[in-house]
This record gives structure tokens, sequence and C-alpha cells, in this order.
């Protein structure tokens, strides 16, 4: 039975997904992240049916393609929609179906969403930074271990930190290393995280963003074409 469980968890997170993708699309072109309500094809302008937006099953029989037009559909939407339903599964299996099990969710699905507009576009939205900000801090209230206090001490290391480096690098380079969205980030991260979580995030992530950049620079190159709309 507890795979029934698993598989309920998973279409939870691609419909989450779904809508991931909707913010990852809209927000960094300025658009309004809930009208209009239903999804169009940015091509020939057709309202997307709903048999037509069920997460990763329309995708795959459509072969990432508009019906209408035969426009090709990003690959993103399908990569994303994978991704928010495997973070759900994760969020289960650590925490089962509690408080933690939906702020950790929320928290990755911010993350997610921020990944991919940050891929595309190099700007991190202040809608989502602010919005992961505030769930952190209602989160505080939920856990036992971790007191609002650690979440304002982990906020302002990790941004303090971060905007040291990137103070430094532009005095010293005179080029903008880090921008002000990757120091909001951590403000971010570090109300969820704490202050030594939002060290270690910033030092091993920025060791395995220098091992991962080089890789999916590569791989980014090799899906050019499906990733594109
Ligand atoms: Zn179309």
């Amino acid at each position: 039975m507890e795979i029934l469980l698993y598989i309920a968890f998973f279409i939870f997170g691609t419909v989450i997904g779904s809508f991931l993708n909707v913010l990852i699309y809209r927000l960094p072109r300025g658009k309004s992240p809930l009208k209009p309500v239903f999804s169009f094809c940015p091509e020939c302008g057709t309202n997307i049916k709903w048999y037509d937006n069920i997460p990763v099953v329309s995708y795959i029989l459509l072969k990432g393609r508009c019906r209408n037009c035969g426009h090709r559909i990003s690959i993103r939407y399908l990569i994303v929609e994978i991704i928010t339903g495997v973070a759900s599964v994760l969020s289960y299996l650590k925490w089962g179906l509690s408080i933690d099990y939906l702020f950790i969710f929320i928290f990755l699905c911010v993350i997610i969403a921020i990944t991919f507009i940050d891929i595309d576009f190099k700007i991190i939205p202040d809608e989502l930074n602010l919005s992961g900000f505030l769930t952190g801090i209602v989160y505080t209230f939920f856990r036992g271990d971790f007191t609002v206090l650690d979440g304002f001490s982990g906020a302002v290391v990790g941004a303090g930190f971060l905007w040291a480096v990137a103070y430094l690098y532009m005095k010293f380079r005179g080029i903008e290393g880090l921008g002000m969205g990757d120091v909001k980030m951590m403000a971010f991260v570090g109300m969820y995280a704490g202050w030594f979580g939002a060290l270690f995030t910033i030092f091993v992530g920025s060791f395995l963003g220098a091992l991962i950049g080089g890789l999916s620079a590569y791989l980014l190159k090799a899906l050019k074409t499906k990733w594109e709309i």
C-alpha cells in the first residue's frame, strides 16, 4: 500500500510542478502568475485544454508539441514536473505526512522555480525570494529545535556573507560577480537553514556550483534545441 502513497505524492508534486512552470515562464517576463488562469501556446495563442495539460503524461503523449500548431514545447516543462514530483516524494520519505513535509516541500519548490528562472534569465525574482523568506518565518513557529531567532541569524549570516563577497568582488575585479538576487536568496535559505546551514550551503554550493556549472553548460548546449521555445 505504501507504493500507492508514493505515487500519490509524486502526482501531487507534478501538479505543483506544473504551476511552477507557469511561474518560471511568467515571473521573469513581468506577467501575472495567476491571470490568465489557463495556459496558452506562446506560438498560436490557443488555450491549452485540460486534457492536454496533465503533468508529465500530456507532454509525453503530445511528444512535446502544441496540439494545434505543432510548435515545440520546451522540455523544461517535463523536467520541472518530474523534479517537483521527486521532491515531493523525497520530502514525504524524510518527514512523513507532517507540517515539516509541507514546509520543506515549499522550500524545494521555491528553489526549483529560482533555479530554472536563473538558468534562462540570470535573475531571481524578488517575489520568489520574499515568499520563500516569509514561509521560512512561519515555519519557525512549528519547529521544535529551531526558533525564529535561529532563522533570522541564518538570514543575516547567509545574506551578509554573500553580500561581502559580492562587494569585494566588485571592488577588486570591477565587474559584478554576484547579483543582489543571490544575496536575497541566501536570506531566504538562511531563514530555513540557520547560520550554520547557510554557511554550509554557500561553501558546498560554491564547490558544487563550479563542478555542475561546467557540466551543465555542456549539457545545456546539447539540450539547446529542445530547451528553447
Ligand atoms: Zn500552438
